[in-house]
């Protein structure tokens, strides 16, 4: 069996959606309420007990565009003025209490122009009730016994129930006696500041006084079933909702914090208004005492809002929640899904006529708007709905244009009865309205609606079981035993007395035929009933066995399913534990593997630091030896030098020594030549000249070969005389003289140079016997393509202080240029190479100087 069997339709909550089912028209009655006036006219009048004729009166809309025909118009059943509230409740209300009683939905409109008795026809008066009293007395008069204790039942707030234990509910009621809530109140609720006291007044006479109840009860009620009746009462209100039983009273300060509830749908897509208060009750004085306190909240919110509750929709909901007694017949079935509610909802609409008539404005035009706009929303959506069913359309019926539809969509949707009862006015002066409201009667008549479904009761429980147990319990309370239990279905009472006081007597032969008649009658009805009981089982039984064997069936596959599935886990953790065993292995080769890793990189990192360790050691060589190299090449190097230095030297100084003989030679000879000269000069001018001492010569210039001295200073040139900051002074006569110079000490620009044809570069450097040595580089400077300026070195002075060679032996030959030699005097010894240094175009300044040298001069 299937886990949904067990949920019946019947458990489903209200009203429930259906598809494919018969269809009951929307019965619309009409109720003429009775003039004040007796010698008024009327325009309405009964023709029969369904119809009546509406007569245009001389001022009437119609009968001003000359259409003064009277028209007829049909109901389900027309009231005459003088009928009775409990006639009318009878005829149109009895049946929809019965339908609940049975889990059957219904819904009930009073429609009707102000002050045509729709609220006279809904509540009535204490002594004489309308529908509303008169239905929540036949419903509790019906229930009796069969009520569940209070709190049993439980709105869960989504619109459906919960059930809970006897003893849960009895805590639950314990708690709530400790704290009284605003449900339990009477209607003597504190009186509002500035409410009207007349009006109040009114609804507390009400209260008080005594209420006339209605007896009628409705008999084929289920008694295995417990019941809980569940009201609350709203009010919509230009197209708000409000909650009329809410705990928090209105704020009088404030009136406008009256808060507005919303509609919901709720898991069977019905609606039903957002947290609005359901109150539990138990009795008609309860339930009609919860309504007067809704209608005293109404009465006094439309006081301090100013506006009139004849503009308001009103709905007084009855839910009746039903649900199974155990198997022992003593408590509710703890089943949610077994819980049924049916609900019959009692509208009592706003006055339908149009704003124009009422003359409203401001506020009250909207408010009036809004009421018009909701009953004409409900008029669309007959009509709709009317259309659909008639000619077969599909279009969209706009519930959700208006609140009061979008509430009673699922009765039009889905199933459940539909009551209209028109409240008419007969008065000539709502002639013109009274026309509307018919139209919309007539159509509303024409739209079907899905026929309620009745309960299933039978839950495979057996019957009876609330008797048997409630007999149980008196024979126990009595002291008896369960063997004094009488049989609930007997054959009826006992035998009557069979004694015969006189032979002729026919009476008592009489009475018990007709008792065994009666018996054997009810045997019968018994005997049939037991066949039917039987055949029930047996059908049930059937569907039993049935069940039970797709049940087997269904096992034996699953049980073959299960083995099949058995031994593929077998075969699975036997390739499990394989597969762990593989995993154990490589796990120990893993840390095998791991351990010789971690041995071969602690050997290579001992290899690595010996490595370090040689390389270190082969710098460390490779720099000492670098150095003893170095060492010795700079040594050797100095020694070539000198010895150079040494012998060329001494090769000038020969030089210099043959020169100078030759000189001496040379003025030896010119000196006599001079001498013969002068003498021959003395003796052809006879003068007498005294053969003075000649004048002694003059002393010798320094040896300093002016022929070879080209030196570039002379002349007009431009020179740029680059001397760096740390060149010395030397004070040598053969200083290079320039007329015409820029000095600079620091490495010339372009700029510097422009303007120039020759630049000369002073360098001065310490020679291997610590002598400082000064070089002059010269050279020419070009213009270069790109604009730069480069200079091409070609000649070099080397300015250089040398000691003189060791005098020579013969002391005699020594002359006076000799000794001014070996004072240690400065010889301007000129050498030429050739030097390149190219600045590079458009540099701003000289590039690194490359000296480079050559062995023929450029020049
Ligand atoms: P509605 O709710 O349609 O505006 P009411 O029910 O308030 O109208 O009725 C207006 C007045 O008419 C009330 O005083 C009411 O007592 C009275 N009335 C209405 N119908 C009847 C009737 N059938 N018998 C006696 N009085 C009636
Ligand atoms: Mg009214």
């Amino acid at each position: 069996m299937k886990p949904s069997r067990g949920k019946t339709p019947s458990s489903k909550k209200t009203p429930r959606r259906v598809i494919n089912k018969a269809k009951d028209p929307v019965e619309v009655y009409c109720r003429l309420r009775p003039l004040g006036d007796d010698d008024a006219s009327v325009c309405v009048t009964p023709i029969n007990g369904t119809t009546i004729q509406l007569k245009p009166p001389e001022g009437s809309h119609q009968y001003r565009h000359g259409n003064i025909k009277e028209t007829h118009h049909s109901f389900k059943f027309v009231f005459p003025e003088n009928v009775s509230q409990k006639a009318l409740f009878d005829h149109v209300s009895l049946p929809l209490v019965d339908d609940l009683l049975h889990g059957k939905n219904a819904l009930l409109f009073m429609y009707g122009i102000t002050g045509s008795g729709k609220t006279y026809t809904m509540t009535g008066s204490p002594t004489d009730g309308g529908i509303l009293p008169r239905c929540l007395d036949v419903l509790f008069n019906s229930l009796g016994e069969l009520q569940a204790r209070k709190y049993v039942f439980k709105p869960d707030k989504n619109n459906g129930f919960d059930v809970q234990t006897e003893a849960d509910a009895m805590l639950e009621r314990q708690k709530r006696e400790l704290l009284p809530s605003v449900t339990c109140r009477t209607p003597s609720t504190p009186r509002t500041p500035g409410t009207p006291r007349r009006k109040l007044a009114d609804l507390d006479e009400l209260a008080n006084r005594v209420r006339v109840p209605d007896n009628t009860r409705v008999s084929n009620i289920d008694e295995d079933t417990n019941y809980a009746v569940f009201v609350s009462y709203i009010e919509i209100y230009n197209n708000f909702i409000y909650d009329l039983l809410e705990e928090t009273p209105p704020d009088p300060i404030n009136p406008k914090s009256l808060q507005s509830r919303n509609l919901r749908e709720d898991s069977d897509r019905n609606m039903y208004v957002n947290s609005c208060t359901e109150v539990e009750v138990k009795n008609t004085e309860e339930a009609y005492a919860v309504f007067l306190k809704g209608q005293r909240r109404r009465r006094v919110a439309h006081t301090q809002l100013n506006t009139e509750s004849s503009r308001s929709h009103s709905v007084f909901n009855i839910r009746l929640v039903q649900a199974p007694l155990d198997p022992i017949g003593e408590e509710v079935l703890q089943d949610k899904d077994k819980i049924c509610v049916s609900q019959l909802s009692l509208v009592d609409l706003a006055g339908s006529e149009r704003t124009s008539r009422t003359q409203s404005s401001g506020d009250r035009l909207r408010e009036a708007g809004n009421i018009n706009a909701s009953l004409m929303t409900l008029r669309t959506c007959i009509e709709v709905l009317r259309e659909n069913q008639t000619m077969g359309t599909n279009k969209i019926v706009p519930y959700r244009d208006s609140k009061v539809t979008h509430l009673f969509k699922n009765y039009f949707d889905g199933e459940g009865k539909v009551r209209m009862v028109v409240c008419v006015n007969p008065k000539v002066e709502d002639y013109d309205e009274t026309t509307h409201v018919m139209r919309f009667a007539e159509v509303t008549q024409e739209v079907q609606v899905a026929r309620p479904q009745a309960v299933r009761h039978d839950v495979g429980l057996t019957p009876g079981r609330r008797r048997a147990n409630q007999m149980y319990k008196k024979v126990i309370e009595e002291g008896g035993s369960v063997e004094d239990l009488k049989p609930i279905i007997s054959l009826g009472p006992p035998f009557p007395c069979l004694q015969l006081c006189d032979p002729r007597e026919d009476t008592t032969l009489h009475t018990l035929t007709a008792f065994l008649l009666e018996r054997e009658k009810r045997r019968h009805t018994l005997r049939e009933e037991l066949l039917r009981k039987q055949g029930t089982f047996r059908a049930h039984l059937m569907e039993m066995e049935r069940d039970m064997e797709q049940l087997k069936q269904e096992n034996a596959e699953l049980k073959m399913k299960l083995n099949s599935r058995n031994k593929s886990t077998d075969a699975l953790e036997k390739r499990v534990k394989h597969l762990q065993q593989q995993n154990d292995m490589m796990m120990r080769e893993q840390q095998l593997y791991e351990h010789d890793k971690r041995e071969m990189e602690s050997e290579l990192a001992t290899k690595r630091q010996k490595i370090q360790r040689e390389l270190q050691e082969k710098d460390r060589l490779r720099n000492a030896l670098k150095g003893v190299a170095s060492s010795q090449k700079d040594k050797w190097q100095r020694e070539c030098e000198k010895r150079v230095r040494a012998t060329q030297l001494e090769l000038e100084t020969k030089m210099w020594v043959k020169d100078e003989k030759l000189r001496q030679l040379k003025e030896i000879v010119c000196a006599r030549e001079q001498a013969k000269a002068k003498k021959t000069r003395t003796n052809s001018n006879n003068s007498t000249f005294n053969r003075s001492k000649s004048p002694p010569p003059k002393p010798s210039q320094p040896p300093v070969r002016l022929k070879h001295r080209r030196s570039k200073s002379t002349g007009n040139a431009v020179w740029v005389d680059h001397k760096p900051q740390s060149t010395l002074k030397t004070d040598t006569i053969m200083q290079p003289v320039y007329p015409k110079n820029k000095k600079t000490t620091a490495a010339p620009s372009v700029k510097d140079i422009k303007g120039s044809n020759n630049y000369m570069l002073t360098h001065q450097e310490e020679d291997s016997k610590g002598e400082v040595e000064t070089k002059i580089f010269k050279g020419d400077v070009f213009e270069t393509r790109g604009g730069g300026r480069a200079v091409q070195f070609n000649d070099v002075e080397k300015l250089r202080q040398d000691l003189p060679p060791s005098p020579p032996s013969n002391k005699r030959n020594k002359r006076p240029a000799d000794e001014e030699l070996d004072s240690g005097e400065w010889t301007d010894v000129e050498t030429r190479c050739a030097v390149g240094i190219e600045g590079k175009p458009g540099a701003s300044q000289p590039a690194a100087v490359h000296i480079v040298p050559q062995k023929k001069l450029k020049k």
